[in-house]
């Protein structure tokens, strides 16, 4: 038997505070849409790489939600016939080769003990100089993130495209592989603005916060 705790009414009645819930990837899409890089767009796509990968589209600052009411999600669009196996039953899903989770373990190999922090870009892009095996894992990484960025832009269609989560503080070194999965034959043109975040961990926690005074005043229109 399913039972389902009704957390809002419970946190808002606790709290006497205005309380709402969201997908992660959605409340982090909002704070950037109304305090960051995505401002001002009719149709902004949020691509987070982190752990997994995290999508969310807002039209006109609304979320894209499947019939259901769920969240669709995105990261487990197959990008590549590689036999590695998805937790959703798939093979070669984006998340599976996109996420930071591949470019540490590729990473692992090569370089042990690289730890994930505010260096990381400085490190890396040293190692990538110096080291013609990282310099490929990272080309390799960018034409992974844009496979499935090539299918999300050709479907959706966004003004902008925010990349956020660790692995997008890293474009840089892997805007090369990313230009050249995104490569059309002339005339057959996407949307290819794709800019990082401008709020860093602080989006989804922001947005969040939106939450209560977006739903407000949607309802009172
Ligand atoms: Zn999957």
């Amino acid at each position: 038997m399913l039972f389902l705790f009704p957390l809002v009414a419970q946190l808002r009645e606790k709290l006497a505070i205005p309380v709402a819930i969201d997908n992660d990837a959605v409340v982090a899409a909002l704070g950037e849409y109304h305090l960051g890089a995505g401002r001002g767009s009719k149709r902004m796509m949020m691509v987070t790489l982190g752990t997994g990968i995290g999508v969310a589209l807002l039209m006109d600052g609304e979320p894209l939600r499947s019939a259901d009411g769920r969240h669709p999600e995105a990261g487990h669009i197959p990008i590549a016939s590689d036999p590695v196996n998805c937790y959703c039953g798939l093979q070669g899903c984006w998340e599976m080769l996109a996420s930071r989770g591949w470019l540490q373990q590729a990473l692992a190999r090569q370089i042990p003990d690289l730890a994930w922090d505010s260096h990381t870009l400085g490190v890396l892009s040293e190692m990538s100089a110096a080291s013609p095996r990282v310099a490929e894992i990272l080309y390799h990484y960018g034409q992974n993130v844009g496979r499935g960025l090539n299918t999300l832009l050709t479907l959706y269609g966004p003004d902008i495209t925010v990349l956020s989560g660790s692995a997008a503080t890293l474009l840089p070194l892997y805007q090369s592989g990313l230009d050249a999965a995104l490569n059309r034959a002339e005339g057959y043109s996407l949307n290819r603005l794709i800019v990082q975040a401008a709020l860093g961990d602080a989006a989804g926690a922001l947005g969040a916060a939106l939450l209560p005074a977006l739903r407000e005043t949607r309802h009172s229109h």
